[in-house]
């Protein structure tokens, strides 16, 4: 049993799209509204399953956007200056300068110091979107329901 809209095996979902109710793959389900699992989600292959979780379980450590303004405000809020806060985190005060100018974005191992001294969040987990790679595939796929859907949008 393979997605209605773009062919895929795996994880299917009967959804209502549009007034028809159709048998989709998880990453068409935002085509329509989910009704239920489809009941042949049984015979869904192991190794689509496994490989599956494997990528969502991919988390890369990023540094947050605003760490710069988040680092300024918080030292100052401490009362701390930028040599004494250098200090604490035995590293140079042109380093501090840079990170609350946004022109050195800190390492993990600075930013979790950071994080220590000033008591904020500087490090976010990040995980690589399923949606990403699935969406690629439907793109080299033949024309389906999906991609009918997609042109009558546009
Ligand atoms: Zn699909």
């Amino acid at each position: 049993m393979n997605c209605d809209m773009c062919g895929r095996e795996g994880q299917l979902f009967d959804a209502d799209v549009e007034g028809s109710v159709l048998v989709v793959c998880t990453s068409c389900t935002k085509f329509g509204t989910v009704l239920r699992k489809h009941a042949e989600e049984k015979y869904v292959s192991k190794y689509v399953e496994t490989k599956k979780k494997e990528e969502e379980s991919k988390p890369v450590n990023i540094i947050v956007s605003n760490y710069a303004s988040l680092i300024k405000k918080s030292r100052e809020k401490r009362g701390l200056k930028q040599d004494e806060f250098a200090k604490l985190l035995q590293e140079k005060e042109s380093a501090i300068q840079h990170l609350e100018s946004g022109k050195l974005e800190p390492s993990i191992v600075l930013a979790e110091k950071i994080e220590k001294q000033l008591k904020i969040k500087l490090i976010e987990v990040y995980r690589e979107p399923v949606i990403a790679e699935s969406s690629t595939e439907t793109t080299r796929g033949p024309l389906t329901i999906g991609d009918l859907i997609k042109f009558k949008k546009k």
